[in-house]
């Protein structure tokens, strides 16, 4: 597998690490996933937007301009040759000695960056039957709006729900639905869309920009207001939104069916917006 690893693209074999880089000490980086579709990387300009909010939310300087790294990350996919599949890449604050929390003087150390793309086929099967979720406390940090390496949170949420037997976390935080454990989470009821506000109790996701511009289009109302595990349980419809997830939905929860149990009328009428979107973007290319 080809890396892009900081200016260069090279074998993975050749990537070498710094035991003491300070996103293996300490997860100290962010990263992002752009989905490619047809060689397009998707809503590219609001990840990367996104991408440097969050680098300055952890004090690391990029050692390049955006238009710089989009370049290299065109030229990048360009010669992985992978046309439908998911771009990943992370930066970490790099090297420091010794080994020290304190976040190291900009001048003092070089981020390190890294990036692959994998294969990636719509998960159609999925997108068609929807999912079952499962409600987790949402036990994370409070800088959820960074999009930070250290997912163990995550990770530990999305591990108590497969191990309950369902596809995905459902997080709940002081008995408010925040988000699923790597997706924004949506309800709907009586015709009207709700979703939790941005802010540092989850990520503001890229894929929730579209669905609120598709949701304007549509002329569905959409609210951006927390709500309760029960006001969730009494939807008509819940999906959740992310780059790989697309728009998914979620058909029950805890084994309580949302609705009647299959996907909901405008959960199926944003995936088909959504998809739409998708292919008038590549058309433009
Ligand atoms: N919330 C969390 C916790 C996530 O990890 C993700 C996926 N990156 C999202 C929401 C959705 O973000 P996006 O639409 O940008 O993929």
């Amino acid at each position: 597998m080809k890396i892009l690893w900081n200016n260069k693209i090279v074998d993975e074999s050749e990537v070498k690490i710094d035991t003491e880089d300070r996103g293996y000490q300490f997860g100290d980086g962010i990263y992002e996933v752009i989905r490619i579709y047809d060689g397009l990387l998707y809503m590219e300009e609001e990840h990367l937007e996104r991408f440097w909010r969050c680098a300055e939310k952890i004090r690391l300087t990029l050692p390049f301009t955006k238009e710089e790294f989009s370049q290299r990350l065109h030229q990048f996919a360009e010669e992985v040759g992978i046309k439908n599949g998911r771009l990943y890449f992370q930066v970490t604050h790099g090297t420091s000695k010794p080994r020290f929390h304190a976040f190291p003087e900009p001048q003092k150390v070089m981020p390190v960056l890294t990036a692959d793309i994998q294969e990636t086929s719509r998960p159609l099967e999925k997108l068609s039957k929807g999912i079952k979720g499962g409600f987790v406390p949402d036990k994370r940090w409070l800088h959820c709006d960074i999009k930070s390496i250290s997912l163990l949170g995550n990770i530990l949420a999305l591990n108590e729900a497969q191990e309950n037997g369902y596809d995905d976390a459902i997080l709940v935080r002081d008995g408010f639905v925040t988000e699923a454990s790597s997706s924004n989470l949506w309800m709907v009821k009586d015709g009207v869309i709700y979703t939790h506000p941005d802010g540092e109790l989850i990520l503001p996701g890229i894929t929730k920009i579209k669905v609120r511009e598709l949701a304007k289009d549509l002329g569905i109302e959409l609210v951006e207001e927390p709500f309760t595990k029960e006001r969730l349980a009494d939807a008509d419809e819940c999906f959740k939104t992310s780059s790989v997830a697309e728009v998914m939905p979620i058909i029950s929860i805890d084994g309580k069916n949302i609705g009647d149990g299959t996907p909901g009328t405008i959960t199926k009428q944003l995936q088909a917006a959504y998809i739409e979107a998708i292919e008038k973007s590549v058309k433009k290319m």
